[in-house]
């Protein structure tokens, strides 16, 4: 065989793997899988029958248009169908956006840390990263990434909540950044979390986008909606962005099972989101304990607490794990650990009692 191989993009070279969370152990002490921001409920019975039903037909490819589905979602938005696109999970959706605005040379800006497949699809683009420190208090810092803009600027992601961290930029100051932006600069605002947020003075990044056409508004079923094992998520976006994103979507990408159970999840919001109101309940229970133990950490508005462990962040999760948890380390910076059933939320909270105690 001949040493030569196959030519591929240089720009792939050092792309960063993406480190799933890994889940919990089969027979080991670890029952509770804590590192994917998944959302701890089944599916519901409603659901599961749609997706079941739709199964019968696996044969046949999907409805590529997504039909059903834009109906139903330009309906709750209140948006022109148009104004839509829908993707494999919403980092499909993001990877798109980035096909459909940079190329080698550009820039793409964003907070760091954050979701950690952010440089992952930056760098499959050719487009340069451009990560920005988020403040002290674990925040964006908006001004700093309006300063970071330049002529070479595409797109900049604004992660709010903001994962890992759990911190949310705010009506005022996002409005102030969206201002000094140019406006050819796409900016888009990851709203993974935003069923989770409480916090009256985060604004609806929907409404953000009915008045400026170069924000694009991204949204999952895979959290709140409970689905992620189903891959669908959805951009809303002025033409032309929601039209760019149609062309660079994968052809049948979004199975009929998904559209289903995602349409049949909007039919029964009001039940999804009162299990997101009790996983809520569960934040709150878990950060004021956590405060009660004496540990110091921003405030959440998702559905996980984030944990600046620093050197300690490998010695935590591991602590964690021989409880009973897994929990989603990011070596030498921090621990972000996801609100779960009650039982694990104890679980991790008995584990975090007992480190703390021996610091
Ligand atoms: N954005 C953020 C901020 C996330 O944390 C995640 C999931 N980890 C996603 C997007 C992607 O989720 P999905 O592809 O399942 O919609």
């Amino acid at each position: 065989m001949s040493e030569t191989s196959p030519k591929l993009r240089a720009e792939l070279e050092g792309i960063p793997s993406y480190k799933p969370g890994r889940p919990a152990a089969g027979d080991g002490p670890a029952a509770y899988k804590l590192s994917s921001n998944e959302n701890p409920y089944p599916p519901l019975p409603g659901v599961m029958e749609s997706v079941t039903a739709a199964a019968a037909a696996l044969n046949r490819y999907p409805d590529m248009a997504c039909t059903g589905l834009m109906d139903e979602l330009a309906d709750r938005f209140g948006v022109p169908v148009g104004h839509l696109a829908t993707g494999t999970g919403s980092v499909g959706v993001a990877q798109q956006l980035l096909q459909a605005t940079c190329g080698p040379g550009d820039e793409v800006i964003y907070a760091w840390r954050s979701f950690e497949a952010y440089p992952i699809i930056t760098q499959i683009s050719g487009a340069r990263s451009v990560q920005v420190p988020l403040t002290t208090g674990e925040v964006h810092d908006l001004d700093a990434m309006a300063d970071a803009v330049t002529d070479r600027t595409r797109l900049i992601f604004v992660c709010n909540p903001n994962n890992p961290t759990g911190t949310v930029v705010k009506r005022a100051e996002l409005e102030r950044f969206l201002d000094r932006v140019p406006k050819d600069v796409l900016v888009v605002l990851d709203e993974a979390y935003r069923e989770f947020i409480r916090d009256p003075e985060v604004p609806d990044g929907v409404e953000i986008y009915r008045e400026r056409p170069n924000v694009c508004v991204l949204r999952t079923f895979s959290k709140a909606y409970g689905l992620a094992g189903l891959r669908v998520g959805f951009a809303i976006a002025h033409e032309p962005v929601a039209a760019a994103l149609r062309k660079t979507a994968v052809p049948f990408g979004v199975s009929q099972l998904a559209q289903e159970a995602a349409i049949a999840s909007l039919r029964a919001e009001d039940a999804l989101l009162g299990r997101v109101g009790s996983l809520v309940c569960e934040r709150q229970r878990v950060v004021e304990s956590l405060r009660a133990q004496g540990w110091t950490l921003p405030e959440t508005q998702a559905n996980f607490v984030w944990l600046r462990l620093g050197e300690r962040t490998a010695a935590f999760a591991q602590l964690c794990e021989e409880h009973g948890a897994v929990v989603r380390p990011f070596a030498g910076e921090g621990v972000r650990v996801t609100i779960g059933e009650n039982e694990a939320n104890d679980i991790f909270l008995k584990a975090a009692e007992h480190f703390h105690k021996e610091l």
